[in-house]
């Protein structure tokens, strides 16, 4: 498990944090790359969930490039067998945090990115509505680099205080059965420590023996 102490320090996003979302949903942090996937949220409908997911394109492997690809509808479905399944797919999330720890952003948290797909949170269907997306590039199986986590934990610290966030959770716990991601790999109690989320803001997350 990676010291995360290193990464609450480095998250402690002070007010004009460069991390903290401009008037318009875009962090200037974040390199910009805007995604044609994404519309606007319903009327008077609160950012209130976070969601964590990860990603490789193609699966298992990293810094190709594909994801951003992906999210821009440019994925070459002559690269990979998998792309040729998946490039007329049309979706989107807010921000990708690389394994170098960048931060990419997508779509403005303002509107709405299409990343959560059939889900559902405490009986509330269609999550993205009312949710920010994050995608930490990875896979199930390999742990995650701690820059990943300080630029995670950074950036939700941020969103928190900006927007009224009253939850964070993994796409498996939005999409069970369906969804998998961030994974066993992801490591919650130390990203929620880092991230300044309380316990109760994981409501899926008990303590593991
Ligand atoms: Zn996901």
């Amino acid at each position: 498990m990676p010291d995360l102490d290193q990464a609450a320090q480095a998250a402690q996003s002070a007010p004009g944090s460069r991390f903290v979302p401009d008037p318009a949903g875009w962090v200037p942090a974040a390199r910009q790359v805007p995604s044609p996937n994404f519309d606007a949220r319903p009327a008077h409908m609160p950012v209130d969930l976070v969601v964590i997911h990860n990603i490789s394109l193609p699966p298992g492997q990293f810094g190709s490039g594909d994801i951003e690809a992906f999210f821009l509808n440019r994925l070459d479905p002559s690269r990979h067998p998998f792309f040729e399944t998946i490039h007329q797919v049309r979706v989107s999330a807010h921000f990708l945090v690389t394994r170098g720890g960048e931060l990419v952003q997508f779509v403005s948290c303002l509107d709405r990115a299409w990343h959560a797909g059939q889900s559902e949170f405490f009986g509330r269907p269609r999550c993205n509505d009312f949710s920010i997306g994050i995608e930490v590039e990875g896979s199930d199986d390999q742990p995650f680099t701690l820059a990943q986590y300080h630029t995670t934990a950074a950036l939700v610290r941020a969103l928190l205080g900006t927007y009224p966030v009253r939850a964070v959770a993994g796409h498996s716990d939005i999409a069970p059965g369906r969804k998998t991601d961030p994974g066993p790999h992801f490591d919650w109690a130390g990203f929620a420590a880092a991230a300044g989320v309380a316990p109760a803001q994981l409501p899926y997350r008990k303590e593991q023996p």
